[in-house]
């Protein structure tokens, strides 16, 4: 069965000043590389639907939602924070990149096809029930995640999330949900300077020291999360998919490689397979540099098709 691939013209409009690393170039970047990979014939290219109401409301305020709808101005910025800016397209891209999400849990579990990765923008594992931080405004893996749960009637969904900053959003939304398993690593210290998760049995959080590599990074997943995972025996994987981990991302100071990311997805496709008849959905968030972007996505779509 195929691997689905699920993006919309939004998230190209979608765009912050000053020369924001989050551009809408990291998508023709990673477009690109598909196409030049000759991986692109072989995926299965749906356009993603905006989110509805009720499916961000799993898990966001309705404050939240209706913020979001109502700040996008006319035309310049509105600014969230000093990193987070919206423009006239900031929400139609925010919610089709929620939307991704959940047509690809759909896809999914419709057994339309075995895996999906969703190349969308704004990111968001920073988002939390309340509030858009750090370039994120809706946690499109979270509104995935439950739309799996409440949606289709899943019990337990694990989200992985290997961006080097923390998913401090997707921490905050599913907090004391026991169906949700969250497995985490990030460099720490570090933005978004909120405090490791311990003695929490379904967060596997996962602080690594600035200059973490492979070792370290594949240590962790080894020891960490694999077996909880293994334990928790997931219906569905969701992948927190960020590559600013790796070494040429001047955002942050790890020396992942583009092996790093084809490594991690394999051993999630082999869980999956073990236990979720394969089901993965991969949703993007970080990785700025564009080369390493481009290659680093190449791996991971390439895990995904088996090939
Ligand atoms: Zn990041």
């Amino acid at each position: 069965m195929a691997t689905g691939y699920l993006t919309h013209p939004s998230c190209l409009l979608h765009e912050m000043p000053f020369h924001h690393p989050e551009s809408p170039r990291r998508l023709s970047a990673i477009n690109d590389a598909l196409v030049e990979s000759r991986l692109m014939p072989y995926l299965d290219v749906v356009e993603a639907p905006a989110a509805t109401d009720d499916q961000l409301a799993r898990v966001h305020s309705r404050d939240h939602i209706e913020w979001v709808g109502s700040r996008a101005p006319a035309s310049g910025w509105f600014e969230v924070d000093p990193d987070t800016f919206m423009n006239a397209h900031t929400h139609d891209a925010a919610r089709h990149a929620a939307g991704a999400a959940v047509k690809a849990v759909d896809l999914v579990l419709g057994g339309e096809v075995t895996n999906a990765f969703c190349a969308v923008r704004p990111p968001g594992h920073h988002a939390t029930r309340e509030g858009a931080m750090g370039f994120c405004f809706f946690n499109n893996v979270a509104v995935g995640a439950a739309h799996a749960l409440a949606g289709h009637g899943l019990e337990r969904v694990a989200i992985v999330d290997f961006d080097v900053h923390q998913g401090n959003g997707t921490i905050d939304i599913f907090d004391g949900n026991p169906h949700v398993l969250f497995c985490s690593t990030y460099q720490h210290p570090f933005y978004p300077h909120t405090p490791p998760v311990t003695g929490h049995d379904h967060v596997v959080d996962l602080p690594l020291a600035a200059g973490s590599g492979s070792a370290a990074f594949r240590r962790a997943v080894t020891d960490g999360w694999l077996p909880q995972i293994d334990r928790f025996a997931p219906q569905l994987i969701l992948v927190s998919a960020g590559f600013d981990a790796h070494i040429r991302d001047q955002l942050a100071h790890f020396d992942l490689t583009d092996a790093d990311f084809g490594w991690v997805t394999e051993q999630i496709t082999e869980l999956a397979a073990v236990h979720a008849d394969g089901r993965v959905v991969s949703v993007l968030e970080g990785g700025y540099d564009l080369v390493a972007l481009a290659a680093s996505v190449t791996a991971h779509v390439r895990a995904l098709m088996g090939v």
